[in-house]
This record gives structure tokens, C-alpha cells and sequence, in this order.
């Protein structure tokens, strides 16, 4: 099988950073599966569907017209990747991903990702649901402070005015909301080595991800 390395972890724990590197690293694919989850919530969106009515939203996961080429996310050929990104639509996809209809739809999705010569995906359930056969599984966490002040920089570079405070208790409302999930609960696999990049810089925290991969 093609081989797959899964990395979980909390929302803005720098996972996404630390995947896409990896994936460039050993030149694998690489599927960054909250992206569906956002782009879901923004379809339902402009679809005028809410975001807590199950069936609709699920149809709309199971024909969302995505690509990923280039690393540009587009939606029916626009690029999306500033809009799936906003607050607003970060919380939209916290409520959408805790549907069991709409984790059903994205999960056939997900696994298409996994093409040769490799995959690298992250998320919150990849190495406890999407990918258990993964060949290495990590976990990265860091304190709610530090993901709240590596957002903050984030939206600062960008030009978007936003509060620390307001990022805190933002991002400690997501972490209940996907740790409560009972279909995919946000938890580290039995299997998973747990990385916690508190005081790591992106590039130790991917050597040592790599390290594990040729381990
Ligand atoms: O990782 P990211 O912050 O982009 O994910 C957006 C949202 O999608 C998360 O808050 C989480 O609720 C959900 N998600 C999920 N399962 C995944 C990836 C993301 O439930 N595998």
C-alpha cells in the first residue's frame, strides 16, 4: 500500500506548517483535510444552507468542486484560500466537521489523496480514522497561549486586525468542540509519537518528524 504519514493535532498547533514541509521533504502528496472541512462550511454558506442541517451540508461535502493544484485551493475554479481562512469561516467548519453525515462524505474524499509515491495528511482524525495503516503517526500539541500568539502573527502578516484575547478564547471554544466530537474524537492515537512544539522552531519540529519517518 502507499504509504502515508498522519499528523493530528490542535488547531493552529503549526501542523499544517510542519505537514506541508514534511511533504516537500520526501516529495509526497500532501491532503490538509481541515481544508475540506472549511471549504464545506463556505459552500453551505453561499448556498444559504446552515451549517447544522446535516443532510444539506453533507450533500454539498460529498460534491464540493475542489483542487489543490499549485498549492492554490480553489472552489468551482476560484481560489479560496484567504476566504477559508476568516474567523468566521474557521468556526463554520468547527460546526459542520461535528456532523456524522458530513465526516461520512469527506472520508471517501480524504482517502483518494493517498496516490503514489506517498502521503502526508493532516488533521484531526487522520491516524485514528482516515488513515489507521499509517506507516508514522504524530500528535502535535503546544500551549493554548502560543497557538493563540502564532494566529495572531499569522492574521497580522496579512493585514487583518485581530485580539489576542479574542483568538484565546476562540481557539480554547474549538478545542471543546472537537474534543467533545463523538465521531472522530480529537485524541492521540495509542500508536502516535506526541510532539509538542511550545518551544520548537517549524524547522526542528520537522526534523524530528522525519527523523521518525525513516526511523
Ligand atoms: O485544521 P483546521 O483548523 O484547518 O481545521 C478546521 C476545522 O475542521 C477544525 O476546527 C476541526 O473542527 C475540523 N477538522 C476535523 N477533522 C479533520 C480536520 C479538521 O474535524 N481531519
Amino acid at each position: 500500500p502507499v504509504p502515508v504519514v498522519a499528523i493530528d493535532g490542535t488547531s493552529a498547533s503549526g501542523k499544517g506548517t510542519v505537514a506541508s514541509r514534511v511533504a516537500a521533504a520526501l516529495g509526497w502528496h500532501y491532503l490538509d483535510s481541515g481544508a475540506l472541512y472549511r471549504l464545506t462550511a463556505l459552500a453551505a454558506r453561499r448556498a444559504a444552507v446552515g451549517w447544522d442541517d446535516e443532510a444539506a451540508v453533507a450533500g454539498i461535502a460529498a460534491n464540493l468542486d475542489v483542487d489543490f493544484a499549485g498549492g492554490v485551493t480553489r472552489l468551482s475554479g476560484e481560489d479560496v484560500g484567504d476566504a477559508i481562512r476568516s474567523e468566521e469561516i474557521s468556526g463554520g467548519a468547527s460546526r459542520v466537521a461535528a456532523l456524522p453525515a458530513v465526516r461520512a462524505a469527506l472520508l471517501f474524499r480524504q482517502r483518494a489523496f493517498r496516490r503514489p509515491p506517498g502521503l502526508v495528511a493532516d488533521g484531526r482524525d487522520m491516524g485514528a480514522v482516515v488513515f489507521p495503516d499509517s506507516m508514522t503517526k504524530v500528535f502535535l500539541t503546544a500551549s493554548v497561549e502560543i497557538r493563540a500568539e502564532r494566529r495572531h502573527k499569522q492574521l497580522i502578516e496579512k493585514g487583518i486586525a485581530a485580539s489576542i484575547a479574542a483568538l484565546l478564547l476562540d481557539l480554547r471554544e474549538r478545542d471543546e468542540r472537537d474534543s467533545q466530537r463523538c465521531v472522530a474524537p480529537m485524541q492521540q492515537s495509542a500508536d502516535a509519537e506526541l510532539l509538542d512544539t511550545t518551544n520548537l522552531t517549524i524547522a526542528t519540529a520537522v526534523a524530528q518528524v522525519l527523523d521518525w519517518v525513516n526511523k
